[in-house]
C-alpha cells in the first residue's frame, strides 16, 4: 500500500506515521508514504495558498490551483489511477468496512484541508471519496488522514506481528471485543475470570462470545442490528435484557 498525502503540514504526518507500528511497517517496506506539501505548488512569491471566500463569511479558504497542481504531479508518478480521499466533516463517516475496502487498493491519495476548507471547484474535479472521521470539526485534515492510514495499514498483511489480532477485534461481525486481562492474576483485589485460567479452549471461546455480546448490548446496541447472531447468541442477549 502506498499513501500519497497532500497537506500543508507534511512534518505532522511524517512524525505521526513514522512512530511505532506504522513506522516499523514503513521501514520494512510493507507500506510506503509520500507526503506532498501543497504550498510548494503555490505560484506566488510568498507561497500563499489561501484567500477570502466569495460572498464573505469567516475564515480563509485553500485555493484550487495549488491543490490541483499537487494532485497532477502525484498522478504523473503513479501506476494506477488512485482514489482521492478528501478528509472532510462533510464526508461519509469512516468505519472498519470502508477501511477493509480501501486496504485492497494499491495506492491512495489523501487530501487534507485546513482553514475553512478548500475551493469546491477543485474538489469536484479530483475527489472520488469525501470521508469524515466523525461528527465534529477539527482544525485540519492531518489527524483524520493519520487515522485512516493507521487503520488501513494494520489490515495490510504482515503489518501486525500476530496475524490473528486484526480478525478478532471490535467491529468484526459487528460486535465489540470481549474484555481482556494480563498478568498479574490479582490486581487491586480483582481476579482474572476463572475460565481464562482453565486452559479449556471451548469454554474460553464460549465465555468470550458471551462477553462480546453483552458488551455490545451495553455499549453499542446499534451494532447488534447488523450482527450475525446465532440462536444461542440471541438467547444470551434476551436473558441479559430480562435482567
Ligand atoms: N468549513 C468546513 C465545514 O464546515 O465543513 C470545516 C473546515 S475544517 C475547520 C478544516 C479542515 O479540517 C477540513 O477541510 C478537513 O480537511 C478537516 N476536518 C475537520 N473535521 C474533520 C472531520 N470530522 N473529518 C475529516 N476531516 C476533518
Amino acid at each position: 500500500m502506498k499513501f500519497h498525502v497532500m497537506t500543508l503540514f507534511p512534518e505532522m504526518i511524517e512524525q505521526g506515521m513514522r512512530t511505532s507500528i506504522t513506522g516499523r511497517a514503513i521501514d520494512a517496506g510493507l507500506i510506503s508514504m509520500h507526503t506532498v506539501n501543497i504550498r510548494d505548488y503555490a505560484r506566488n512569491k510568498h507561497h500563499k495558498v489561501d484567500d477570502y471566500p466569495y460572498g464573505g463569511g469567516a475564515g480563509m479558504l485553500m485555493q484550487a490551483e495549488p491543490v490541483y497542481l499537487a494532485w497532477e504531479d502525484i498522478c504523473r508518478g503513479t501506476e494506477t489511477d488512485p482514489r482521492v480521499i478528501y478528509l472532510t466533516p462533510q464526508g461519509s463517516v469512516f468505519n472498519q468496512k470502508l477501511a477493509k475496502e480501501l486496504a485492497e487498493e494499491k495506492e491512495l491519495i489523501l487530501l487534507c484541508g485546513h482553514y475553512e476548507g478548500i475551493d469546491e471547484r477543485v474538489l469536484e474535479e479530483i475527489v472520488t471519496d469525501p470521508v469524515s472521521i466523525g461528527d465534529y470539526v477539527l482544525t485540519g485534515g492531518e489527524l483524520p488522514a493519520m487515522v485512516l492510514m493507521d487503520c488501513i495499514s494494520r489490515l495490510v498483511p504482515g503489518v501486525l506481528s500476530n496475524g490473528e489480532s486484526a480478525g478478532t477485534e471490535s467491529f468484526e461481525g459487528n460486535l465489540l471485543e470481549y474484555p481482556q486481562y494480563t498478568r498479574p492474576e490479582e490486581y487491586h483485589g480483582k481476579t482474572v475470570p476463572e475460565v481464562l485460567l482453565s486452559g479449556h479452549h471451548a469454554n474460553i471461546e464460549k465465555w468470550r462470545r458471551e462477553q462480546a455480546l453483552i458488551r455490545t448490548l451495553e455499549r453499542r446496541p446499534d451494532l447488534l442490528e447488523k450482527a450475525d447472531l446465532s440462536a444461542e447468541d440471541k438467547k444470551i442477549l434476551e436473558k441479559r435484557i430480562d435482567l
